[in-house]
């Protein structure tokens, strides 16, 4: 089966499973799954499933790359921060439904990939770090929209709900008991922050500091 039909399927499936979202669905089907995936894993790419990534990391699941792009409530005026850029692909994605995307990652092995990968298909809306991603982006903060794509451990990283704009949003992983993860939004107000539980999920780690990888 060809790559084009998987991907045409793929998009069905997102959609019978509530990504409803046609701007979000039309990004899916601009970006190719399979530029940001190693060489062995290529037939796969349109699969609805995580698969592994280089440094121990994985690239997320289609369907929750979709239903986090739509829950973030993008506009094409949105700044977005993105922690845990892996791949690249979830960035990738955000690129073309939001103004611009801050992307860091922890591993500068996969920053750099990524970033070659933003330059090879034209993304140029996007501008990725190397860092320690629980630290923000206090360059470029505040931030309306914060996605986060590893989970946190119990706590949600101080210094990412101080970068969020008053009326902004966060989506992030949270591991609220060993083993058991739940997508949360979390939302600004004048008055402080309401938090709301989305899904189960499963996500690597949100781990503090810079790998030491070369
Ligand atoms: N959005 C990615 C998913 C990658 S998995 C994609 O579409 O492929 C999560 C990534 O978060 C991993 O690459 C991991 O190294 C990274 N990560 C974990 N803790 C981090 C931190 N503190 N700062 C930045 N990146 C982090």
């Amino acid at each position: 089966m060809s790559l084009d039909h998987n991907k045409i399927e793929l998009i069905m499936r997102l959609r019978a499973e509530g990504v409803r979202d046609t701007r979000v669905l039309e990004a899916i089907e601009k970006v190719p799954r399979e530029s940001f995936l190693p060489d062995h894993l290529q037939d796969q790419a349109y699969a609805d499933h995580a698969l592994p990534i280089e440094c121990g990391q994985t690239i997320s699941q289609p369907f929750l790359v979709g239903l986090m792009t739509h829950q973030l409530n993008l506009t094409d005026r949105t700044k977005v921060l993105e922690v845990g850029t892996g791949s690249g692909y979830q960035a990738a994605v955000l690129s073309h439904v939001c103004r611009r995307v801050y992307t860091i990652e922890r591993f500068h092995s996969l920053a750099k990939q990524a970033d070659e990968r933003f330059r090879q298909l034209a993304r140029r809306n996007i501008t990725t770090m190397t860092g320690d991603g629980t630290k923000g982006w206090p360059a470029q903060a505040p931030f309306e929209r914060i996605i986060v794509t590893a989970a946190a451990m119990d706590k949600v990283p101080p210094a990412l709900i101080e970068q969020l704009a008053v009326g902004g949003e966060m989506i992030i992983p949270v591991e609220y008991a060993p083993g058991r993860q739940e997508l949360r939004r979390i939302v600004r107000t004048d008055e402080g922050f309401e938090t709301e539980r989305l899904l189960p999920v499963r996500f690597v780690p949100l781990i503090e500091g810079v790998a030491k990888d070369a």
